[in-house]
């Protein structure tokens, strides 16, 4: 197949969450099949930096009554798309001051200079695989203005967070070059507003989530953002395929990281991994006693005010508890305080630390991840192949990759009493050493890597 990929990010090139690594592997497994892959996503600042080719390749797009014209510079299957006025900014979206103004047009010249860079290229693919509201546009093109030059291409939107969806006022429409005759609530219509992430639920041939709870969680009000409706009309196209985790940047038995190597088969080094981290955390150096982990940014969707009512009560018992994060100080500011009254039972560093992140996965006993909802989450895959066994909420991807009692505990309200509770039979585990070890090399065992998602998505690809 030829399988064309649009994304607002990709790694390494761009990088603010796990969609990035989606679509940084996706397309290489993808090649490693034997699929013919280009992958297409906007010329930030971060990207310039990785030595690109530019090509002669130019892309004209009309935006309202204005349009620009962008060059496109190369890197194998990479293209991006590179308007500096656009893109070469601090942030992709926006600053810590708020999304840009632009962003309707910043994203209409991802969209439809996809459309037009697959054109120059003269390259037709069989599937545009499409990600988040950035280039939910792309379907609606595809289903409308641009229909006879792309009549039987298929299309794929992949929502890897609900939370975010493209809300624009609705004079955009003719930003986007779209008929008022869309702006309807069976279409992109939405409170008023323009709705991209609707629009382009509505277009797309199927859409794909990052697990097969949230697939189905995306459909209540609880969770649905206000788009339950839409996506349970849309319900037998909807599928949901677990991320992948990266084996080849996280696997404890080649981790440069880490203070030793371990594996299922010769698990010495992993008590060397934990003294390592006691060290690090300036905890007592003590073998017996339990570690408790967690990293993330401190926000609500993580389950931070949980953590928070949790560790008072826990740094009565007698564990450890190491904490890596940033973000919201009502969370931090009572950490952090904890540290300082107990620092002989709770660590909590302030920080985005990548060698330290796997140094905990390393260290740690068990690792807590008490989502309030969790499309996928990637820690609580990297937590199983480093035997630090996940204590998870029963929410989104963590229901679908740790199951209670073989590979994990996994706890169902969201309320602190849950979470306290599930760390009790945690500790309880911990004390039966070889029921603990079970647990903990099933754990190390499962296999949640990128060649599995990708076959998921090709046969997807495949029936459309
Ligand atoms: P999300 O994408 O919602 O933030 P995931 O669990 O899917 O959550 O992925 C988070 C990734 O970011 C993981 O690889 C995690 O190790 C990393 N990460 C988050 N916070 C930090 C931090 N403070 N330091 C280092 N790595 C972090």
């Amino acid at each position: 197949m030829r399988i064309g990929i649009v994304t607002p990010e990709v790694a390494p090139f761009s990088k603010t969450g796990g969609l990035a690594d989606v679509c940084g592997a996706l397309p290489v497994e993808f090649a490693r099949l034997g699929h013919e892959v280009a992958v297409i996503s906007p010329l930030y600042r971060s990207a310039r930096a990785h030595g690109l080719d530019p090509t002669p390749l130019r892309v004209r797009v009309p935006l309202g009554s204005n349009g620009v014209e962008a060059s496109v510079f190369r890197s194998g299957h990479h293209f991006f798309i590179d308007h500096p006025p656009f893109y070469d900014r601090e942030g992709f979206y926006g600053t810590a001051r708020g999304d840009y103004e632009d962003n309707a047009a910043r994203f209409t010249l991802l969209s439809k200079g996809a459309l037009e860079l697959l054109r120059a290229l003269d390259w037709r693919p069989d599937v545009l695989h499409v990600h988040d509201w950035q280039t939910a546009l792309v379907p609606v093109y595809v289903k409308t203005r641009a229909k006879d030059a792309f009549a039987g291409v298929k299309t794929v939107l992949t929502v890897h967070n609900l939370a975010y969806q493209g809300l624009f006022w609705h004079l955009d429409m003719s930003l986007f070059g779209l008929d008022w005759s869309l702006f309807t609530w069976k279409q992109l219509e939405f409170y008023g507003k323009v709705n991209l992430l609707k629009g382009g639920l509505v277009f797309a041939d199927a859409v794909t989530t990052v697990s097969p709870t949230y697939a189905r969680e995306i459909q209540t009000p609880e969770l649905g953002g206000g788009l339950d409706g839409v996506l349970r009309e849309r319900a037998s196209s909807v599928v949901g395929i677990l991320n992948g985790a990266d084996y080849s940047v996280w696997d404890p038995s080649t981790d440069r990281h880490l203070a030793a190597n371990y594996s299922p088969q010769a698990m010495q080094g992993k008590a060397r991994c934990k003294e390592a981290l006691q060290r690090r955390a300036r905890l007592p150096v003590r073998p017996d006693a339990p570690i408790f982990a967690m990293i993330g940014r401190l926000v609500q969707q993580k389950g931070f005010d949980l953590v928070v009512e949790a560790a008072e009560l826990l740094v009565q018992l007698d564990v450890q508890i190491v904490l890596l994060g940033s973000g919201d100080p009502r969370f931090l500011l009572p950490l952090q305080r904890l540290g300082r009254l107990y620092g002989d039972r709770l660590s909590m560093e302030v920080a985005f630390d990548e060698a330290y992140a796997h140094q905990i996965e390393a260290g740690a006993d068990f690792f807590i991840m008490p989502s309030r909802f969790e499309p996928c989450g990637l820690n609580q895959l990297y937590s199983l192949r480093y035997g630090a066994v996940p204590v998870v909420r029963r929410t989104g991807g963590l229901a679908d990759t740790i199951v209670d009692g073989k590979t994990g505990i996994v706890f169902d309200a969201y309320e602190t009493e849950a979470l306290v509770e599930a760390m009790q039979r945690a500790l309880a585990l911990y004390a039966d050493r070889s029921r603990y070890r079970a647990v903990q090399r099933a754990g190390m065992e499962q296999d949640f890597s990128w060649s599995v998602s990708a076959r998921k998505y090709l046969e997807l690809f495949e029936r459309l």
